[in-house]
């Protein structure tokens, strides 16, 4: 599925568990996430070290989907990926596009949200909460800044 992002403004969400946004991507992992992932299944089964730098979630052949994917649900959603918690929502530290809306994290940092507009869940159900969001982002920022393949190999 391509992403179609814009600044997010007031815009509402509800997820229309169609799976797209779980097919034909890699999906990034931060360090919390595999040892999360890794309480309910060997990490060798999901994971996948992408361009030799990058950590991310294994795909299935048949329809290059997510490999915790079972019929277009999350079969892990109470522990999934900080990306896909995010969702519809992107995060940048730094504008990506001509229009770009700052926000900010408790501790006065700057960030740049988008939303794909491309979700059939974007424009359905309630306003997104933007506080609940910014929290997310920290928690995002924070184990982002903790990842690293070295970290990896030294605890696995
Ligand atoms: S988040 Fe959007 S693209 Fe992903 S399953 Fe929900 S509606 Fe579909
Ligand atoms: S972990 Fe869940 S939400 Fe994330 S891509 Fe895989 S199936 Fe989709």
């Amino acid at each position: 599925m391509k992403e179609k992002l814009v600044p997010l403004k007031d815009h509402r969400f509800e997820c229309q568990m169609c799976g797209e946004c779980c097919r034909n991507r890699w999906v990034p992992l931060t360090l919390g996430d595999v040892l999360r992932l890794g309480e309910i299944k060997p990490i060798e089964e999901f994971l996948l070290i992408w361009n030799g730098k990058k950590l991310v979630i294994d795909r299935r052949k048949w329809d290059n989907g997510c490999i915790f994917l079972e019929d277009n649900r999350c079969e892990i959603h109470g522990i999934k990926p900080l990306i896909c918690r995010l969702y519809p929502i992107a995060l940048s530290e730094f504008p990506i596009l001509e229009e770009n809306i700052p926000y900010y994290l408790k501790n006065g940092k700057k960030v740049y949200l988008y939303i794909d507009e491309n979700c059939k869940g974007v424009g359905k159900g309630k306003k997104i909460d933007i506080e609940k969001l910014l929290k997310l982002c920290e928690t995002v920022l924070q184990e982002i800044k903790e990842t690293s393949i070295e970290k990896l190999m030294d605890i696995v």
